[in-house]
């Protein structure tokens, strides 16, 4: 299997139809970068910026944020790299970090909710990136938006920092692009709002679905109580892709789910083209890519969002099965 997997690594993942499908891969250390290349991932469609903020017994200072951040970008050469700005809050306290007890921690400060509270953590942050990414692409994203004055207010502090860099004479990005992720069930019903505001949404189905399901991902005991394959979290996606299709917003998906065959196989007949799997998951997902007829899939998908049932992934695998992917 590896050996097949690595015969793919250049290998452009099309379906048998013609589909082109972006693979990119999630990344968070320096480590990672090497998985990128060994995969044959298009580039990293999430960098989770909190790890180097995990892994360090102080607030990474400003020049080590800047330093990763080059190294990343070095490392992707011409391939893309979204990078997610921290994530911590919540269960991720850093004990250099003040923080207050939450009861529910997945419900409470974290992500930008904590940037937002304390600018100037997400704004060195910021700063770092646009140090990092000048002349050349700098793709910078929001993680847990729940409301559009979040994404707004988030996206003015990446405006006042290009103001800052501006006044000083430094370089800029050649190229800067702010997205939103989508991990908050809210904005499903804002995105005619949300997606003139984004230059790219990604949506991370771990939290999304979480919230979605009022089930806590980190608990066993309720975390594998429903399924992603389910009608209403596949019609919750097809939402997102539908609304992002009608105006022309890059659209990617970056949970776990993105790396499973069969979970990416209905992302990609919901007419996903854009899918950033764990490294482990880029083989596997690119085969089965190379055997979709994805025009036939799509009419069988049709049917299984119409079922009353919490699960479709038995249907799903007899339609896979039926059409030799
Ligand atoms: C997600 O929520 O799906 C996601 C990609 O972000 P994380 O897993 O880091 O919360
Ligand atoms: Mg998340």
């Amino acid at each position: 299997r590896q050996a097949e997997f690595a015969q793919l690594r250049d290998v452009p993942a099309v379906t048998l139809d013609g589909q082109r499908i972006t693979v990119l891969t999630n990344a968070g250390l320096a480590v990672d970068l090497e998985n990128m290349v060994e995969t044959g991932a298009e580039g990293i469609g999430l960098f989770r910026t909190e790890f180097q903020f995990m892994v360090s017994d102080e607030l990474p200072r400003l020049d080590a944020q800047t330093a990763l951040y080059k190294l990343v970008l070095d490392a992707a050469g011409d391939k893309p790299v979204t990078f997610r700005t921290l994530d911590i809050g919540g269960d991720k306290v850093l004990p250099y970090l003040e923080s207050e007890r939450e009861e529910n921690p997945a419900l409470g400060r974290r992500a930008i909710r904590l940037g937002l509270d304390r600018p100037s953590l997400l704004r060195m942050q910021l700063r770092a990136l646009l140090t990092a990414g000048a002349g050349r692409e700098l793709r910078v994203m929001f993680p847990m938006i729940a409301t559009v004055d979040e994404f707004r207010a988030a996206r003015e502090l990446v405006d006042i920092e290009c103001e800052w860099a501006k006044r000083r004479g430094r370089p800029l990005p050649a190229l800067l692009r702010v997205g939103a992720m989508i991990e908050c069930p809210s904005l499903l019903w804002h995105l005619d709002a949300l997606l003139p505001l984004t230059d790219f949404v990604s949506i991370g189905t771990n939290d999304l679905f979480q919230y979605m399901y009022a089930a806590d991902r980190t608990n066993p005991l309720v975390s594998d109580r429903y399924d992603p394959l389910s009608p209403p979290a596949l019609r919750a996606l097809q939402t997102i892709q539908k609304a992002c299709a009608d105006t022309g917003t890059p659209v990617s998906i970056c949970g776990e789910l993105a790396g499973r065959p069969l979970e990416a196989f209905a992302l990609i007949t919901l007419g996903f083209t854009r899918l950033s799997a764990p490294a482990g998951g880029v083989g596997p997902v690119k085969r089965m890519i190379l055997s979709a007829d994805l025009k036939a899939a799509k009419r069988g998908m049709a049917n299984l969002l119409n079922l009353s049932t919490g699960s479709v992934r038995n249907e799903l695998q007899s339609l896979a099965r039926k059409l030799n992917i």
